[in-house]
C-alpha cells in the first residue's frame, strides 16, 4: 500500500512544476501572453538570425520597428569584439547592441536584459525569442506606469558566438549614456516549464527577497542557483556578474531536445510559459524599481527555496546551517532517544546501518541497470525519446531493494528507530553538501524542520505516530520528487547512479511509515520486482528517439584543400544514426575533420568546395624581447567563419582584433592544451585581420609553422544534401546546423 503510494507520487513527481495557463483576459497592468506572442511573431519570421547575418539585419530592423511602435527611440551600439573562451579558443565577431531607456536620466539603471541573436540552425522563438517578447511586453507596462528610477533595456547581440554584444557592452560602458544598477536577465534553454530564477549575483540577498516579491508562481532555489555556479553554462549574465554588476537571472529549462534546434519555433513556444515568465519579469520589475538599492553590496546572502512552486522561503546563509545542524542533532539524539523510564535506548545498530547500504545498493543498480541495457542499445541516450520509462525503472528498483532492506537488514526494527536512522543519514549527507556548498541547506532543511516536529509530536502523542511519519514523508517527497524531476530535465538521466543515490536517500526516512516488515514476508517484493521489471523491459523496448524528442544530428561537408579530398560526416554516434542515413555510410572511412571528435560515419562526396578560407600573412615581426607577431588578413568570401587552428607548440599569447587585445590561457602542465582555435564569426570573417602575438622562441626551434585555416559555410553541395534530406522527423539539426568546411594548410 505505502509502496504503491509512493510510486503514484513519484510517477506524478512534476505536478507541483505544471504551470497555470495563459490568462485570457487582462487588466490593463496585466502581462498580456497572446499580445507578446504576437509582436514577437512580427519580429522573429521563423529564419535563423545568427551574429553579423543578412537575416539578422532584417530582425533587427522588424525589432527596431516593434520598439519605435511602443514609443521609444532605440540606439545601436556597433562593436568588433572577441571573448577568450577559457583562455585557448578566441571567438570574434561584429556586434551591434540595441538599447532603449524609459524613466529619469540620473542614477544607475535597472537594466533589462536578453540576447536577439539565435544559433545557425535554430529560429530562436524560445532562445532567446522569449526574451523580447517578454521584455516588450513589459516596455509597454513601463510606457503606461512611468518609472521612477532610470530602466534601460539592453537587447544584446552574438549572445549566442561567446556572449559577444554583453562583453562589448562592458567594455565600452562609456558607449551607453547609462549606468548599471541592477540586471534582469531573461533566457531559454528550451521552450517550455516553468521560467526559473536560476542565478544571481553575490550578495544576493537584497536581489531576491525583492525578485520574491514578483507576485507569480515562485521558482527557484538556492541548491539550483549553486549547482549553476559550479557549471561551466555561460549567459549574458555571467558577464554582467563578471564585470562586478549584480543581478537576478530567469530562464525557462524544459523541452532542451528542442534547444539551439530547428524545432525552437514558434509552434513550440509554450504559452504557459511564456505567461509565467511574463507575469515574473513584469513583478520583479515593479518590485525592484520600488525597492531601496543602497543596501545591495552589503546584504549578505540567502539561502531559499519555493515550496511546490506555491510558497517561498529564504533565510540568511548561516541560520540556515546551524539550523540543519541542530535538526541533525534531533535525528542523532532520536537513534538513542531517553526512554520513559529514564536512561538511554541501546542503540539498533541493524537499523542505523539500512540507510547506507540502501544509498549505496541503490547506486550500484541503477548504474547496472543502465549498463545492462546499453549492451543491447545503440545509442547513447536510450532512454531520450521516452524518459518517465527509465526514470521509473530506477525508482522501483529503488523501492524493491528498500524492501529488500527492511527484510533483511532490519526486520525487527521498530518505526521510531527507522524513522531517526532514515532522517540521521538524509541530514549527515544534507550538511555535508552544505557545508561544502551552502545553497544546498535549504532544501535539506525544510522537510528537516517537519521532521523534527512531526519526531516530537509522535513522541509525545504515539497514538498518532504513524499520522506524524506521513505527514513528515510526503513533506520530502514534496521537496525532492520535482528536484528529481528537474535534474533529469537539465542534465539527462546520464548519471543513472545519481539517481538511484538520490532516491535512496529519499526512501530510506520514508521506510518508517512501512516499519519492520518482519524476515518471513518475502511477497511484498514480489509485486515490486515486477513493476520494475516492466519499466525495466519497457527502457529497453522503446525507440531512443521521437518527433517530440529528436536526436540532434548535423551533416559536415569537408573539403581537405591541400589532399584534393571530400567527404560527408554524419555527427551523432554511428549507432544512434537512422537506418536510411547509417546504410550509406561507413566508420573510419575517412579520418574525421580537424577538432571533430574521432570515429564519425562517413562517404566520400565529389571534390567540388566552395572558393576556400585562406589566409595572407600581411606581416611577420620580432621584437626585442623575442615576442613575434603575425598579422593575417582572411579570405573567405560569403562564408559563415573562418577559423585557425594552432599548434599549442608555436606558444601563442593573444590575439588583437578589432583595436582589443585578448589573452590566451599559457599552457600548463595539468592541462594540456593541444590546440588553440581563434573564430571570426559572421560577414566580417571575409577580409578580416588579427594580429597573433607568439612567446619568444629558442632559435633551435624556429622552423617553418603550419597553422589550419578553415571556413564555415552554412549549407551543403548536391551530393551531400541528398543524405540530409534522408534526416527523419525523429533528427533535428542543432547549433551550427550543416555545415561545408574547407581547410587548408597555412605555412611560414
Ligand atoms: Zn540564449
Amino acid at each position: 500500500m505505502v509502496f504503491a503510494v509512493l510510486l503514484a507520487l513519484f510517477f506524478f513527481r512534476a505536478a507541483p512544476l505544471e504551470l497555470d495557463g495563459v490568462r485570457t483576459s487582462n487588466a490593463p497592468d496585466q502581462f498580456d501572453t497572446p499580445r507578446a506572442v504576437e509582436r514577437l511573431g512580427r519580429v522573429l519570421d521563423g529564419t535563423p538570425h545568427p551574429v553579423d547575418s543578412a537575416a539578422l539585419d532584417e530582425t533587427r530592423a522588424r525589432l527596431l520597428q516593434e520598439i519605435r511602435a511602443l514609443g521609444y527611440a532605440p540606439e545601436l551600439r556597433a562593436h568588433s569584439v572577441c571573448q577568450a573562451m577559457s583562455g585557448v579558443a578566441a571567438r570574434c565577431a561584429f556586434v551591434q547592441n540595441i538599447f532603449f531607456t524609459a524613466g529619469p536620466k540620473d542614477g544607475p539603471a535597472l537594466v533589462l536584459a536578453a540576447h536577439y541573436d539565435s544559433v545557425e540552425a535554430s529560429p530562436g522563438f524560445g532562445d532567446d525569442g522569449i526574451g523580447l517578447a517578454v521584455w516588450l511586453e513589459v516596455a509597454h507596462h513601463l510606457k503606461r506606469e512611468p518609472p521612477s528610477r532610470p530602466v534601460a533595456f539592453l537587447l544584446t547581440d552574438g549572445e549566442e558566438t561567446g556572449l559577444l554584444g554583453a562583453q562589448a557592452f562592458v567594455d565600452n560602458q562609456d558607449d551607453y549614456p547609462f549606468t548599471v544598477g541592477r540586471i534582469i536577465n531573461l533566457e531559454a534553454r528550451g521552450v517550455t516549464g516553468p521560467a526559473m530564477m536560476f542565478e544571481t549575483g553575490r550578495p544576493n540577498a537584497a536581489l531576491v527577497s525583492d525578485w520574491a516579491k514578483s507576485g507569480a508562481r515562485p521558482f527557484s532555489n538556492s541548491m539550483m542557483t549553486a549547482v549553476y555556479e559550479l557549471l561551466p553554462n555561460s549567459t549574458d549574465l555571467t558577464v554582467f556578474l563578471n564585470a562586478g554588476f549584480n543581478g537576478v537571472n530567469i530562464a525557462i529549462s524544459d523541452g532542451v531536445e528542442f534547444y539551439h534546434t530547428n524545432r525552437d519555433d514558434l509552434a513550440e513556444l509554450d504559452r504557459a510559459s511564456v505567461q509565467h515568465m511574463g507575469d515574473q519579469a513584469l513583478g520583479a520589475t515593479r518590485a525592484f524599481l520600488a525597492s531601496d538599492w543602497s543596501a545591495d553590496a552589503s546584504a549578505g546572502d540567502l539561502v531559499y527555496s519555493d515550496i511546490g512552486s506555491r510558497l517561498f522561503v529564504s533565510l540568511p546563509q548561516v541560520f540556515g546551517l546551524v539550523l540543519l545542524g541542530l535538526c541533525f542533532g534531533a535525528s542523532a539524539m532520536l537513534l538513542v532517544r531517553p526512554t520513559r523510564s529514564g536512561g538511554w535506548r541501546k542503540l539498533d545498530v541493524r537499523a542505523l546501518l539500512l540507510p547506507p547500504s540502501l544509498i549505496v545498493a541503490s547506486g550500484i543498480a541503477a548504474l547496472a541497470l543502465q549498463q545492462a541495457i546499453s549492451l543491447f542499445r545503440p545509442d547513447t541516450a536510450f532512454w531520450m525519446a521516452h524518459p518517465q520509462a527509465f526514470n521509473m525503472a530506477i525508482f522501483t528498483l529503488t523501492l524493491l531493494l528498500s524492501a529488500l532492506a527492511l527484510l533483511r537488514i532490519a526486520p525487527g526494527s521498530s518505526r521510531e528507530t527507522l524513522y531517526a536512522s532514515g532522517w540521521f543519514w538524509f541530514l549527515i549527507v544534507g550538511m555535508g553538501l552544505s557545508f561544502a556548498v551552502p545553497g544546498f541547506s535549504m532544501i535539506f532543511l525544510i522537510p528537516g524542520l517537519v521532521f523534527v516536529m512531526a519526531g516530537a509530536a509522535a513522541w509525545l502523542l504515539p497514538r498518532f505516530q504513524l499520522i506524524a511519519y506521513s505527514i513528515a514523508s510526503l513533506f520530502l517527497a514534496l521537496i525532492f520528487f520535482p528536484l528529481i524531476h528537474l535534474l533529469d530535465v537539465t542534465m539527462g538521466l546520464g548519471m543513472a547512479a545519481m539517481f538511484g543515490v538520490i532516491a535512496a536517500l529519499v526512501l530510506a526516512p520514508m521506510l518508517a511509515v512501512i516499519g519492520g516488515i518482519g524476515s518471513g514476508k518475502l511477497k511484498v517484493a514480489l509485486p515490486l520486482g515486477l513493476v520494475s521489471l516492466v519499466a525495466s523491459v519497457l527502457t529497453m523496448i522503446a525507440p531512443a528517439y521521437s518527433i517530440e524528442r529528436p536526436l540532434a544530428l548535423n551533416f559536415t561537408a569537408h573539403y581537405d584543400i591541400d589532399e584534393g579530398q571530400a567527404a560527408v560526416f554524419a555527427g551523432a554516434r554511428a549507432g544512434a544514426l537512422p537506418d536510411a542515413i547509417r546504410t550509406q555510410l561507413s566508420v573510419d572511412a575517412h579520418p574525421s575533420p580537424p577538432g571533430a571528435q574521432p570515429g564519425l560515419a562517413s562517404k566520400a562526396i565529389a571534390f567540388n568546395p566552395p572558393s576556400p578560407a585562406t589566409a595572407t600573412v600581411l606581416s611577420d615581426t620580432t621584437a626585442d624581447d623575442g615576442k613575434r607577431t603575425i598579422r593575417l588578413q582572411f579570405s573567405a568570401p560569403d562564408a559563415r567563419q573562418v577559423r585557425v587552428r594552432i599548434p599549442a607548440t608555436d606558444m601563442p599569447l593573444s590575439i588583437s582584433f578589432g583595436g582589443a587585445e585578448y589573452p590566451f590561457r599559457i599552457n600548463s602542465s595539468e592541462q594540456r592544451i593541444e590546440t588553440y582555435v581563434i573564430d571570426i564569426i559572421g560577414r566580417g570573417a571575409n577580409g578580416a585581420t588579427v594580429e597573433v602575438t607568439l612567446a619568444p622562441k629558442p632559435a633551435s626551434s624556429a622552423g617553418k609553422m603550419g597553422w589550419l585555416v578553415q571556413g564555415y559555410w552554412t549549407r551543403l553541395p548536391p551530393d551531400a544534401q541528398k543524405l540530409a534530406d534522408a534526416r527523419p522527423e525523429t533528427a533535428v539539426k542543432i547549433q551550427t546546423g550543416d555545415v561545408s568546411v574547407t581547410t587548408t594548410k597555412l605555412e611560414f
